[in-house]
């Protein structure tokens, strides 16, 4: 166990099943999510001063602005209690970012042990995912199912959240325009995030994230028992 990393960073295109797998970890092996594009969606519910800036940029898929989220994030770490065995799903999305959170860890968090969990998965499938993802409206909620027939994650009832009841509904920046977007985007930074995160000596290792969840689960079950 303790030779385990402290800080996972969740690598991969939208649609690869970063929240998917987080959640799991989260249910089965006692991690803690942190998720920026959650985090985000609650400032807009919550119509922040912070969800009235970045509304337009998240609808239309662009990212927010770097130190904005980085701030976002170290705050999140200063008021968890316990930091270690945290999950960063979706953060950091850039260099900057990277290089921001690196400091951060060096000086405040003292996690000895950083690495990358890298998801890949081809832009068919990351489309179809998308395509048919449903999110729950309430905030607070945000319960994620699939409208595929042949997905474990359809509702009970349709459009209904089987959690609290709430009304399904399609994330805005999963229309077609914005996937194309959020993609384009992921692949600018991509390459030289994973560059960065190689100079700074972090331990990654690459998932097919092509399958089911089940899967997914199970390459990265594979992976933590032979750390
Ligand atoms: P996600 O839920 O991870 O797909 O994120 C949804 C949206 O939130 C992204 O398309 C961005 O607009 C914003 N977002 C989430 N995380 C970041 C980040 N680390 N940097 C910039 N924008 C982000």
């Amino acid at each position: 166990m303790s030779a385990r990393s402290d800080v996972l960073l969740f690598v991969g295109p939208p649609g690869s099943g970063k929240g998917t797998l987080s959640r799991r970890c989260v249910k089965e092996l006692d991690y803690k999510q942190l998720s920026t594009g959650d985090l985000c969606r609650q400032h807009i519910a919550q119509g922040t001063s912070i969800g009235k800036a970045i509304d337009l940029a998240i609808k239309s898929g662009k990212l927010v602005d770097d130190a904005l989220i980085a701030d976002m994030v170290k705050e999140w770490f200063l008021q968890a209690g316990d930091r270690s065995r945290v999950i960063l799903d979706g953060f950091p999305r850039t260099v900057v970012q990277a290089r921001v959170f690196g400091d951060f860890v060096a000086k405040q968090l003292k996690h000895d042990a950083v690495s990358v969990v890298r998801l890949t998965v081809s832009q068919d499938v990351v489309v179809n995912r998308l395509g048919a993802r449903v999110v729950c409206s309430k905030n607070g909620c945000q319960a994620v199912y699939s409208t595929d027939p042949h997905s474990p994650f359809v509702s009970l009832q349709p459009n209904i959240c089987d959690r609290c009841a709430s009304a399904l509904i399609k994330r805005p920046d999963d229309e077609v325009s914005a996937i194309v977007e959020r993609l384009k985007i992921y692949g600018m930074h991509e390459v030289q995030l994973l560059a960065f995160y190689e100079t700074l000596g972090y331990k990654m290792v690459t998932l097919d994230a092509g399958g089911a969840a089940d899967d997914i689960f199970a390459q990265f079950a594979r992976h933590l028992s032979s750390e």
